[in-house]
């Protein structure tokens, strides 16, 4: 019995554990779930008869873009204070009224803020989103924001926002690359929502590196709180226990772009010239410069709509186009500055030597049933290779192009990364092209045109193709060092919140296959396109070993364009310069100066 007493026992205190851990768990059960239906019931009826009545909305803390600098730290682009007008849509008592009150208000020259057209829409979108504020006008004037301000018992539904704009504190410099902001369009919205987290009326990049580093670089996070307002929708406090996100700004980022240098690029290029300018380290493909004329004030794309939509108008209709980047997507025929292209293929494939002369040049040349003309009428008697390229003689370079052949001529700009894209951070490029017989045949294909031999004279002087100035800049470099071709870049750095930096990877086009001979003879040839008896004297600078080759394209459209390419040091080049001038003639007269001017700048040394 006594055992069977203690079983008993043992047993009852086991049961009593057992029911003791279901109490256990049942009474925090309880609790989980009273807390849950106090939040859930009773603070969420609160919250929704917050939202029914009207008293609480999300409020957006717009993030701050991140600013962009030039490589030694001067801002390039910033943000500054602007205000907007919104709309809450479920404080509107009479929409009628209150669209005609606000058609009612204007500025200090007398002009409407809102227009009726514009009004009807952004009522109509928030009317489907009744808790966000709607934007009514953007970067609106402090005296309208007063106006309102003062009147907005008499506007309820209405509410004044403060934002931040972004700015470009040296209005057109570098406004090509740095590119501009537009509103989201209806289209980009519904796709970047889901991932990013716009809202309608948001400025986002829509061109250059503002367009390039939108996501991740320049935009920040928005903030996000449910605020209590009062009955004319302002508001009077956060509401703390809601969901909130804090508001994040942008990174930003730093460019391989000297505002220096990109100042003088500018100040040497006259605005009333079409053209470009590309200034880049052949050692890592860092841009320095970059320039587009005619130029643009993005400033303008910031600007209140109506000012906006004004000179939208007006820039999309200039005949320039000056919202092209021509440094990226201008196409030129390269004219004689492909003459060095012509050269490196004939003495690297062996096929022509550096001292033949072929038939000396009378101003002209005959082939087949044509005669090809030289740019100088006179001629220049028989030359070598580098004379060849000093006084960029036609009819040398006609002669060198039939001996080496279309197909070596074409396989080396290949080379030298024309006719692809040169892969620059920028949204915008143009491949270029670069004409063999095949390619030729399937353009002209349906005109009925086939390639002929003669077609190889116009292409060894740089007549046919078509080449970027970014790819005029990059290819020099290529000529007279023994690397890889690397792919140009804007993007020097970008600060991570722990402090470190996030640096760029560099990337190459592909690499440089040419003899030593053939590179020493290429540098002879640039050095003595820059010396005296050259045609490019005007980019010469005291005491730095530069080189260059100068262009003159013909332009069925009109005027002859202008090209120059040049480098520094030839040994080792950390500089090279392209400069294209539209219908402005003589690449040694018009083109050299400007890089002449440039070059003079990077190296701090006078010069001719
Ligand atoms: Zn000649």
């Amino acid at each position: 019995m006594a055992t069977r007493n203690i079983l008993d026992d043992q047993q009852y205190a086991r049961q009593f554990k057992s029911r003791l851990f279901i109490f256990f768990w049942l009474a925090l059960f309880s609790l989980i779930l009273l807390r849950f239906v106090h939040i859930q019931i009773i603070r969420g009826s609160y919250y929704s008869r917050l939202s029914l009545e009207n008293m609480m909305r999300l409020k957006i803390n717009k993030a701050p873009r991140g600013a962009i600098y030039d490589r030694t730290g001067v801002m390039l682009a910033r943000e500054r204070p602007s205000y907007a007008i919104s709309l809450l849509y479920h404080k509107v008592d009479d929409q009628k009224k209150l669209m005609e009150t606000l058609m009612r208000i204007r500025d200090s020259e007398g002009d409407t803020i809102f227009n009726k057209r514009e009004l009807k829409d952004q009522f109509w979108r928030a009317r489907r989103r009744s808790f966000e504020p709607i934007k009514l006008a953007d970067d609106v004037p402090l005296d309208v924001v007063t106006v309102v301000e003062e009147h907005i018992t008499d506007l309820p539904g209405i509410i004044v926002e403060n934002e931040s704009r972004r700015e470009y504190p040296f209005g057109t410099l570098a406004c090509h690359a740095l590119g501009y902001m537009g509103e989201i369009s209806e289209n980009d919205f519904d796709s970047m929502r889901t991932n990013f987290d716009y809202q309608y009326g948001d400025q986002v990049g829509v061109f250059g590196l503002e367009k390039q580093y939108e996501s991740g670089y320049l935009r920040g996070v928005d903030g996000k709180e449910y605020v209590m307002v009062n009955a004319f929708g302002r508001e009077i406090r956060a509401i703390e226990d809601m969901p909130s996100r804090k508001v994040k700004k942008g990174r930003g980022i730093y460019l391989t772009i000297d505002y220096t240098l990109q100042k003088v690029a500018e100040e040497a290029f006259p605005d009333s010239l079409c053209g470009a300018v590309v200034a880049l380290n052949p050692e890592n493909g860092d841009i320095l410069a970059m320039v587009s004329s005619p130029r643009f004030d993005p400033n303008i794309f910031t600007q209140s709509s109506k000012n906006r939509s004004r000179h939208w108008r007006r820039l999309l209709f200039d005949p320039k186009k000056p919202l092209n980047n021509r440094a990226t997507t201008g196409l030129y025929p390269p004219g004689s500055t492909f003459k060095l292209v012509t050269a490196a293929a004939g003495l690297n494939e062996n096929i022509i030597d550096v001292h033949e002369t072929f038939k000396p040049c009378f101003g002209s040349f005959q082939f087949g049933s044509r005669t090809y003309k030289c740019w100088q009428p006179k001629g220049h008697g028989a030359l070598s290779l580098i004379n060849g390229v000093q006084k960029s003689c036609d009819v040398y370079f006609y002669q060198v192009g039939l001996k080496t052949g279309i197909d070596y001529i074409a396989q080396y700009a290949h080379m030298f990364g024309f006719g692809q894209k040169t892969g620059v951070d920028l949204p915008e490029e143009s491949a270029g092209e670069i004409l063999d017989e095949r390619t030729y045949n399937e353009k002209f294909k349906d005109r009925g045109w086939i390639w002929t031999k003669g077609q190889i004279l116009n292409s060894a002087i740089g007549q046919g193709q078509v080449v970027s100035p970014i790819q005029l800049a990059n290819y020099p470099g290529a000529l007279v060092k023994e690397t890889a071709l690397f792919k140009p870049h804007l993007f020097l750095y970008s600060p991570r919140t722990n402090g470190a930096r996030e640096t760029w990877k560099a990337d190459t086009l592909g690499y440089i296959d040419l003899k030593d001979e053939t590179r020493m003879i290429l540098i002879q040839a640039l050095r003595a396109v820059i010396e005296p008896g050259g045609t490019g004297g005007y980019a010469r600078v005291d005491s730095v070993d530069i080189g260059g080759k100068t262009g003159t394209a013909q332009n069925p459209q009109g005027n002859d364009h202008a090209l120059f390419f040049a480098l520094g040091p030839l040994k080792k080049p950390t500089i090279a310069v392209a400069v294209v001038v539209e219908n402005a003639g003589h690449g040694g007269s018009v083109a050299a100066p400007i890089a002449g001017k440039i070059l003079r700048t990077y190296f701090n040394k006078p010069g001719r």
